[in-house]
């Protein structure tokens, strides 16, 4: 199967959960013919998550942008496992950044889309993608392609319950306190715009890339990993 031989090779050479997932009309439409999915999460060092007190560090920041190439060079190495066995591969860049559509907030795909599909975790109320086994602390990356996979779980619905806790801890209004329910827009839990203006506040770290907050909040962090 090219699920276990995928995810054998990316645990491997470093990634921390592999998933999988068949997106159907859900491919970006200018890639419609690559309807599947692998999905590379990386954790984020909990010590380093532990610095984000009230503002984000510059320790946080080094560590977002490394953790993104690595997930970026994890993608190539499952581009290159899919093209030897004759299929087409198209890595989504961990950071996305699209110039022509600023206003959207998004890229040319949203890793969540297939993070959800793949049954590894769920959408909180945050807007992040959360893991049973790293809870908020982690980056996404997604290698979209024709290469035939199916997901080995169930989607996983979102299980944030009463907690507010992250709505409590943004300093932007952002986030609406909504519980999310799949097919819904974003916006329905996130207010992009006001959580990249409020970004941008932090000039002084990062030119004003990153927060994190409502990641370092998340209960589901109190896990230790392994
Ligand atoms: S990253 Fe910061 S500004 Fe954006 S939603 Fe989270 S806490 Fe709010
Ligand atoms: S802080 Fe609470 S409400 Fe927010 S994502 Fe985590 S569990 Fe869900």
């Amino acid at each position: 199967m090219f699920e276990t031989e995928l995810r054998h090779l990316l645990l491997e050479k470093g990634a921390n959960l592999v998933g999988f997932s068949s997106l159907g009309e859900l491919a970006p439409p200018e890639f419609s013919e690559l309807k599947y999915a692998v999905t590379i999460v990386r954790r984020l060092s909990d010590t380093i998550v532990k610095t984000i007190e009230g503002r984000p560090s510059m320790m946080y920041f080094h560590h977002y942008r490394t953790t993104n190439t690595k997930l970026d060079l994890l993608a190539l190495d499952a581009v290159d496992f899919i093209e030897e066995q004759g299929y087409r591969a198209l890595p989504v860049a961990a950071s996305q950044s699209t110039p022509t559509d600023k206003e959207a907030y998004r890229g040319i795909f949203p890793h969540k889309t297939a993070a959800v599909l793949s049954g590894l975790g769920f959408i909180g109320k945050n807007a992040l993608f959360i893991t049973p086994e790293y809870g908020s602390r982690i980056r996404l990356c997604t290698v979209l392609t024709d290469m035939p996979l199916v997901a080995e779980g169930p989607v996983m619905q979102p299980q944030c319950g009463d907690c507010t806790i992250c709505k409590n801890a943004c300093p932007a209004g952002a986030i609406t306190g909504a519980l999310y329910e799949y097919g819904a827009p974003r916006a329905s839990i996130l207010d992009a715009k006001k959580c990249s203006e409020h970004m941008k506040t932090y000039k002084d770290i990062g030119r004003g890339a990153v927060c994190g907050l409502c990641m370092r909040a998340c209960p589901h962090n109190a896990k230790p990993y392994k």
